[in-house]
């Protein structure tokens, strides 16, 4: 879980990540305001959403947005941005798309 890197993953689907505090903020993709996501700590592959409230692991939102199965969520992440290195296959049942 460590090992993906949120900003690499968040330009990877065109959300423009910006950092700001120890947050990396984006536009939501569910209702267009800001997403945030921890840059440190235990919670920093969650992201949030204040105005939707909605929440998630990083890797359930690239599989939301581009449309694709955790596999093919993982293999995306690991074959072309490199914000991935190792995904546990823990992570695919922990978090459920909304
Ligand atoms: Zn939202």
């Amino acid at each position: 879980m460590q090992k993906i890197n949120p900003q690499k993953v968040l330009t990877k689907c065109e959300l423009e990540p910006k950092e700001e505090g120890g947050y990396l903020k984006f536009k939501c993709f569910f209702c267009n305001g800001v997403a945030a996501t921890p840059r440190y700590g235990k919670k920093k592959n969650l992201w949030y959403c204040a105005s939707c409230c909605k929440s998630g692991h990083i890797i359930a939102l690239v599989m939301k947005i581009k449309g694709l199965e955790y596999e093919d969520a993982k293999k995306l992440l690991l074959s072309k941005s490199g914000a991935v290195k190792k995904i546990t296959k823990e992570l695919g049942v922990e978090y459920e798309l909304q």
